[in-house]
This record gives C-alpha cells, structure tokens and sequence, in this order.
C-alpha cells in the first residue's frame, strides 16, 4: 500500500499548465520542438522529455460547449502491471520503492517498451529512441525522501492537486466529492483502490481525452496477446484504449 497519495480534482483544472512547467524544471527536461496543430494541447503526447500534461477535449452537448482538461501521468499503481511484466523479463527493471512509488531504473533500456505500454492501464510508459531507456512521472521520490511535496503539485494555483498521507488524501477526496457531486452528480472517484493517484472527474470519463485500458493479473493468456501479433488484436480488441478523438484537443 502506497504511504502517499495524490488527488487530482480536475473540476479545478483550468489548464494553466503551471504543473507541466514545473516537472520539466525540477526533473531538468529539455522543451520539445512542436508545431501548431490547432490545440492548446503541447506537446501533443508524453514523452521521455513530457513526464506530465494537461490534454485537452471539447465537447458539445446541446447548447453547451465544455472544454475538459486531464492532467496524464502515471497514476503509481499499487500493485503495478508495468512491474510485473518487467519482472518477466529483467528483474529490478521497474522496482517499487517503500513508499509505493513505481520507479524506472538504468535496466529499463533491457525490456520491449511495447510491452510495458501495453500492460500499463494508462498507457503511460515512453521510450527514449537512442538510449533506449524509459522513462515517466517519478511522484518526484527525490523531493518527498526530502520532505517536500511535488513540483506539480506545489506549481498548481487553484488547489486541482493536492499531496499527502493515503488516509488523508482519502479522506480529502470523499469530501470534495461531496461538493463537487452537489453540482455534477455523475462526479466520481477513479481507481481509488488500485493507484496511488487518485483522479476526481466531474464528468463521465468519455469525456476526457484519457486512456483505460482493460486490467488484470498478466496471465498467461493476456501476456500472450501483448506479443507482437497479439498486440495488434489486443489494440483494437481486447484493449482498445478508450480515449477518443476530441472534434478540437
Ligand atoms: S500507471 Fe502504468 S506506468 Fe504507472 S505504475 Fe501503473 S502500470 Fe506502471
Ligand atoms: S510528481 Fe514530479 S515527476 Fe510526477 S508529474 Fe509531478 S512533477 Fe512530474
């Protein structure tokens, strides 16, 4: 069980992307060149130099029009599935460290990233072409083994995250919850039991530009299908990602 937990309230998002500046700067990640392609959403993907980012959906509902934002990363699953099908191939490749936080180490260069994308439920892990190693969100282990909270979290100036203890993260997020549903009923709490970053939607999960894929133990049956071929049937059977194109991120 993680000892620590985020939330992210994302009916207080407003998409400043103040946190996505604030990772790049803490973790030392270089800009990534991009063009305009129509969207606020930029960079268009995570990447080995985007370890967090705000997507962006527009979604029309009769006379309304909302523009939903997401803040992506990796949620730092309690029981990870990245771990357990790294640990069938290169053991210590992703490790967990005492806090719960999901770790990618040196020997991450060893696995097949199309592997590990597919057993990740959120789609997150990335690959870096030339050295091969991979890389995503830390939780910020660094700042935390030294008392502070993470830079995301600390950036963001309308109270969308917050950082602290599980039981009372918990606690927050039920409370907030109870607020938020008095004005969006369908709010909910997303995989309050499985992650230690845990995602209050006011809206249906349709609505945001996310990724969830299928989860469970990686049996043999699913690792099966994670193979090259299997990969294909699962993208578009199995584990088709949920995530739709939005008419404008
Ligand atoms: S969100 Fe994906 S990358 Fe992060 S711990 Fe879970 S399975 Fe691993
Ligand atoms: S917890 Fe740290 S590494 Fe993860 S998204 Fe936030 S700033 Fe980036």
């Amino acid at each position: 069980m993680g000892k620590y937990a985020a939330l992210v309230d994302v009916s207080r998002c407003t998409a400043c992307r103040g946190c996505q500046i604030a990772c790049k700067q803490w973790n030392e990640l270089p800009g990534e060149k991009t063009v305009n392609r129509g969207t606020y959403q930029n960079p268009p993907d995570l990447s080995v130099a985007t370890y967090t980012l705000i997507r962006f959906k527009e979604v029309s509902d009769k006379d309304e029009i909302r523009w939903n934002f997401f803040k992506d990363q990796c949620r730092h699953c309690l029981e990870p599935p990245c771990k357990e099908a790294a640990d069938m191939e290169v053991n210590g490749a992703i490790i967990q460290d005492q806090n719960g936080t999901v770790l990618f180490t040196e020997k991450t260069r060893l696995l097949d990233i199309n592997e590990i994308r597919e057993a990740c439920p959120y789609d997150i892990p990335r690959q870096d072409p030339n050295t091969k190693l991979m890389a995503k969100c830390t939780f910020c282990a660094d700042r935390i083994a030294n008392g502070m909270i993470p830079a995301c979290i600390k950036a963001c100036p309308t109270g969308a995250l917050a950082f602290g203890l599980r039981e009372k993260i918990l606690e927050m997020a039920n409370e907030r919850l109870k607020f938020v549903k008095e004005r969006f009923p369908l709010a909910r709490l997303i995989d309050v039991d499985e992650v230690s970053w845990i995602y209050l939607l006011h809206q249906p999960e349709a609505e945001f530009q996310m990724t969830v894929r299928a989860k469970g133990p990686i049996t043999g049956a699913r690792r099966a299908l994670m193979k090259p071929l299997g990969a294909l049937v699962a993208g578009t059977a199995l584990l088709g990602p949920v995530a739709t194109d939005s008419p404008r991120e």
